[in-house]
């Protein structure tokens, strides 16, 4: 980005709360405009997930909140996931680590979770729509024996109530994928394989502390391709320490040359505790800066535009029509999650819930069929309202039509008033432009949709709470910015 570029037009962030009301003005949930959009839009681009916003319950009241869970029918779309928490190492940039894989742990461990899963046969929380998808993820699932992949899935497809068209993933790791697990997954009913391949390039992977070389990867992958028994993804990750734009290209020539199903491509984040962190903030490792990140984006969305890819979300894109990455999507739109395993987190009618993570207390609450949660948050206010506008962002697109209806029977609140202003801005910062009724990201801004998606929750949630109870001096505020 140009240095002059900030000086071009709004805004500087953050910019100044008011000192009576904390509101914080709508200048600060815009875009810089006059700048490369995909470059500078927004301050910081390493940013996973819009934050949610939520009320923990007291942790005495856990036990007595996690019966009433258990205690009612779900109302609304549902998944389920299933959390295998072991790992043959710690890759460098991954905040999801908890166990190292053991052999003996793997069948106690399913034997745990079947357990879990056959102690909800009578509860009311199985019953209510369909599930429309089951991930079995972590961790690294392919780490089991084939023999514990085959009885966990059909455990899970006997003991949960699937749609008949139920997305079945099994996440996993190519190095312990062997032939044999693939057999014994396919058997058992998964029809979806999703790996991390992160980067295809040898120096890069060693880095990252992946174990398979590349010419290991490219075979199985081609091997799994050729049983033509489900949809075969993976994930590469742009913005690594070393990596050029001619390896990100290579790495996209070598995907799309593979006949696989779908493709996510995700931004490196630096996460706290994570050993990458460590070595950038020791100097070890130097990552790809804030504003190159949009260009590796960009010539992702491009390559695979050009091998006749589709988007079907902002960071995933299909070669087919086998592959439809539901869980991914409903995981993140606010469906009901139902979840099993140690360390698991899951949601239903919007309350959250963690399972506990260490895994002799997880083996004690399945045995003595004592409360595995160890904590829970009730659904923020505006929870749905929030879902709504995720369920377009996500894709790409917002469609306000779901979340003016929400607003208006919720707040009585005119939600495309609320937020045109925001949206317009937006639009003349280069993100987003008008289609019929719709609002359809640019490539930029689905670079920052995350960004955009908290920045629109953030403004809607203060204006929301403003709105509802409003204190001496904040009329004269809100009636300027609402003009
Ligand atoms: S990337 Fe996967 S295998 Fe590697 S540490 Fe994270 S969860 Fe474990």
């Amino acid at each position: 980005m140009p240095e002059h570029a900030t000086e071009l037009h709004t805004p500087a962030w953050p910019t100044a709360r008011s000192a009576r009301t904390g509101r914080r003005p709508i200048e600060d949930f815009f875009a810089r405009v006059g700048s490369d959009p995909l470059a500078a839009a927004f301050p910081d681009a390493r940013r996973a997930h819009p934050p949610m916003r939520a009320r923990a319950v007291p942790e005495p009241d856990v036990p007595l909140h996690w019966e009433r869970l258990l205690a009612q029918p779900r109302r609304q779309r549902g998944t389920a996931y299933v959390h295998v928490p072991f790992c043959e190492n710690h890759c460098l940039f991954c905040g999801f680590y908890r166990h190292p894989w053991r052999e003996d742990a793997g069948a106690p461990y399913v034997d745990q979770v079947i357990a879990q899963v056959a102690s909800l046969r009578q509860r009311a929380v199985l019953e209510g729509p369909p599930l429309r998808a089951l991930y079995l993820g972590g961790g690294t699932p392919t780490a089991l024996s084939a023999r514990d992949i085959a009885r966990l899935v059909e455990a899970l497809r006997e003991g949960l109530p699937l749609a008949p068209d139920c997305e079945i993933t099994l996440e996993g790791r190519i190095w312990s994928f062997t032939a044999d697990k693939v057999r014994a997954a396919f058997g058992a009913g998964v029809n979806r394989i999703s790996l991390g391949v992160q980067t295809f390039d040898e120096r890069l992977r060693r880095a990252l502390g992946r174990k398979a070389s590349r010419a290991e990867v490219i075979h199985c992958l081609e091997q799994l391709v050729a049983t033509d028994a489900g949809a075969i993804v993976i994930d590469l990750l742009y913005g690594l320490p070393n990596q050029t734009p001619e390896l990100w290209a290579a790495d996209l020539a070598t995907v799309t040359a593979l006949g696989l199903d779908g493709l996510d491509l995700y931004g490196l984040n630096l996460i706290p505790g994570t050993p990458l962190l460590s070595a950038v903030a020791s100097g070890k490792l130097v990552p790809i800066g804030h504003a190159e990140l949009g260009r590796f984006y960009a010539a992702g969305a491009e390559a695979l535009d050009r091998a006749g890819w589709l988007p079907i979300s902002t960071t995933h894109w299909r070669r087919g029509v086998r592959e439809r990455s539901i869980y991914n999507y409903e995981a993140k739109t606010g469906a009901d999650l139902l979840a099993f395993g140690a360390g698991a987190g899951g949601s239903l009618g919007g309350t959250g819930f963690l399972l506990v993570s260490d895994l002799a207390d997880y083996a004690r609450c399945i045995d003595t069929s004592s409360c595995p949660a160890v904590a829970i948050t009730e659904a923020a206010p505006n929870a749905a309202l929030h879902d709504a506008i995720r369920q377009g962002m996500e894709r790409g697109r917002l469609a306000p039509d779901a979340p003016a209806r929400l607003c208006r029977e919720r707040t009585g609140t005119d939600f495309l008033a609320l937020v045109e202003p925001l949206l317009a801005q937006w639009q003349e910062a280069g993100l987003l432009t008008r289609h019929h009724d719709f609002y359809d990201l640019t490539l930029a801004g689905r670079f920052w949709q995350v960004q955009m998606t908290s920045r629109l929750t953030d403004w809607i949630d203060q204006e929301l709470s403003l709105r509802s109870a409003p204190r001496e001096g904040d009329r004269d505020d809100r009636t300027r910015h609402d003009a």
